[in-house]
């Protein structure tokens, strides 16, 4: 990533290198003349701080795991290191964050060599250099040597602290990413914060906060698992009061209920509970924010509840259908529903 700054006060956009010309993409016309450029210090450092880490953790990760660094990618948010290995655990990973941030502890000075290839490759560099005459090495005093043409810190110190935030698997390589410095502290500051608000919440320290989701969310699944069972319970005896309260008119009884605030699966239970009674039609609807028809039958009855599915759906722009004893539909609301499917179930006589 190139800085970010001014050419006499006008923003660069972009900077591209062009064989040997390094190319300033402007947001405005410059006048001729003298050009005085102004680098965005900010942006500068974090990279240099970035820079510098992803040398401190790859001459670490070489040094500790033999794992070699072979991409390193930068962005405004966060920077990745791949590694040429197979797997990487958490020991291990802790093993070279300690070594790195030990080389940041001690304060090394970091120096930029140039030298010819001869010369370069008498040192013990990390990675094999580009095919250049005269190379830029970076040193990382007793540490680490590899060529690079960044921008770094001047000693280990000003690159704060070096944090690995997560690994994954790419292909053959190990991905990690990691943050330095200012990055490090920003994203201490919202962790930290968002640990505390929910430590908080739970009146208890952050550190007990795992062992606390953990049993939380046992406990919600075993809830939702017992709500389950005595919702099945409850429509069992829903069923027989209103299978008792509805009289039994010619050869079976009509029930015709429209709930408003019922969830459609909750219906459709009902529904299918009410079958159970001999001689029982259910025409059913829960209209929270559509009509959820349901109709159902007991098995001794011979009414076609598809086919009055479909005349329901029909009269009130929906869809809907199934079998001759069991039938689902959808509907955009209509106020008089409970009228419809009265009339749709007295036509049944
Ligand atoms: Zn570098």
């Amino acid at each position: 990533m190139p800085d970010v700054g001014t050419l006499n006060g006008v923003p660069v956009k972009d900077v591209q290198e062009e064989g040997e010309a390094i190319l300033h993409v402007l947001e405005g016309a410059l006048p001729e003349g003298k050009v005085q450029g102004r680098v965005d210090w900010e942006v500068r450092f974090d990279h240099m701080q970035q820079h510098t880490g992803q040398h401190l953790l790859s001459g670490a990760f070489d040094q500790v795991a033999k794992a070699m660094t072979v991409g390193f990618h930068m962005s405004a948010e966060y920077c990745t290191i791949d590694l040429r290995i197979p797997a990487l655990a958490s020991e291990l990973a802790d093993r070279v964050e300690d070594l790195a941030n030990r080389v940041v502890f001690e304060d090394r000075p970091v120096k930029v060599l140039l030298l010819s290839r001869e010369e370069a490759l008498r040192l013990p560099l990390r990675k094999r250099p580009p095919d250049l005459d005269v190379l830029r090495v970076l040193q990382i005093v007793d540490f680490d040597y590899s060529a690079c043409g960044g921008t770094h810190c001047q000693r280990t110190g000003e690159v704060g602290l070096v944090k690995i935030a997560g690994w994954e698997k790419i292909r053959e390589d190990v991905r990690v990413e990691f943050l330095c410095g200012g990055r490090a502290l920003r994203d201490y500051r919202w962790r930290n914060a968002s640990l505390n608000a929910l430590a908080g919440e739970l009146s208890i320290a952050p550190r007990d906060l795992e062992p606390a989701f953990r049993r939380l969310r046992q406990e919600y699944a075993d809830k939702g698992k017992r709500i389950k069972e005595l919702l099945e319970e409850a429509l069992k005896y829903e069923a027989e009061r209103l299978v008792k309260e509805t009289e039994t008119a010619g050869s079976f009884r009509l029930i015709v209920k429209v709930f408003p605030d019922r969830d459609p699966e909750e219906v459709k239970g009902l529904a299918n509970r009410l079958a159970e009674h001999p001689g029982t039609v259910a025409l059913l609807a829960a209209t929270r924010d559509k009509a959820n028809l349901v109709f159902a039958r007991s098995a001794d009855l011979g009414f076609d509840m598809n086919a009055l599915m479909k005349a329901a759906v029909s009269r009130i722009g929906g869809k809907g259908g199934g079998r001759p004893n069991f039938a689902q539909g959808g509907a955009p609301l209509s106020p008089d529903l409970t009228t419809l499917l009265s009339e749709l179930g007295k036509g049944l006589r």
